[in-house]
């Protein structure tokens, strides 16, 4: 059975989408099978595994609606060494199209369930929102993953993150919880990173990963080529940083 986890933040640009492609290509290196789910209409998981979001045929979007299965939408990563679940656009269009169906926020989970067996990992990218697809994708984890940034208001934006999840374990998941913080575009010379760094540390203690990924620009052009940077440039302190992240990952999991 895979162990599912949601990578969340209802911030944009934090880093959600980097760490769930690496984090699956770093997990593929160490000989797990991986399925990325993209939950996110802009698509940015599906193209930063190599899949063109425009010509998907089938997407999450079908799944979610049950016109399709998981193993009828995904597509074989050939060059990532993990399955996409894509999505695009029309992705978009679900939050409204699931309101008035039953179960709305359990189709994941059940079109999840036909799969399970079949990987060792299952790892969605969430939109950045506490929406019905980040809802549909808290309902089926096991885990959060949380990348933030060391900056001012990375705290602020954690407490109704945390809420959220509090409530979802409360009414809708008794498994869900924060796997842990991952610290990433960390730079080590801005004093105030430091700080921040240091005050999640203190707050949070174990729940914080000991990994923390660093700001390198080879893991921001990586997407360019269709790949994540793990596999686009194997030997950057990026992909060094998320292989060992996903090395942790594995010790956590194994822990659990
Ligand atoms: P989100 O999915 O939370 O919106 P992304 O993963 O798309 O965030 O990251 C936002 C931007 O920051 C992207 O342009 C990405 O390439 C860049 N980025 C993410 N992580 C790093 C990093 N460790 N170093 C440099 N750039 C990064
Ligand atoms: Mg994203």
């Amino acid at each position: 059975m895979a162990k599912i986890f949601c990578v969340a933040n209802q911030k944009g640009g934090v880093g959600k989408t980097t760490t769930t492609v690496n984090l699956a290509a770093g997990l593929a290196k160490l000989g797990q099978r991986v399925l990325v789910v993209d939950l996110d209409p802009q698509g940015n998981a599906t193209m930063g595994s190599g899949i063109d979001k425009r010509k998907l045929e089938l997407s999450v979007y079908d799944v979610l609606l049950e016109s399709a299965s998981i193993a009828e939408a995904r597509q074989r990563g050939e060059k990532s060494g993990y399955d996409v679940l894509g999505a695009n656009r029309e992705l978009a269009g679900a939050e409204v199209e699931l309101v008035d169906l039953e179960r709305r926020e359990r189709r994941l989970k059940a079109a999840l369930g036909e799969v399970s067996n079949e990987y060792d990992f299952v790892l969605i990218d969430c939109p950045p929102s506490l929406s019905m697809l980040t809802l549909n994708g808290l309902c089926c984890a096991h885990g959060v993953v949380v990348p933030m940034q060391c900056e001012y208001f990375a705290l602020e934006g954690l407490s109704d993150l945390v809420n959220t999840i509090k409530q979802v374990h409360a009414n809708l998941n008794p498994d869900l919880q924060i796997i842990g913080l991952l610290r990433v575009m960390f730079d080590p010379r801005i004093t105030l990173q430091q700080q921040v760094s240091q005050q999640l540390k203190t707050h949070f203690g174990d729940k914080v990963f000991d990994t923390v990924i660093p700001r390198n620009v080879r893991l921001a052009e990586a997407p360019s080529y269709g790949l994540p940077g793990v596999i686009f440039d194997p030997s950057s302190k990026g992909a060094l940083a998320f292989v060992e992240f996903a090395r942790e990952m594995v010790r956590r999991i194994d822990s659990m």
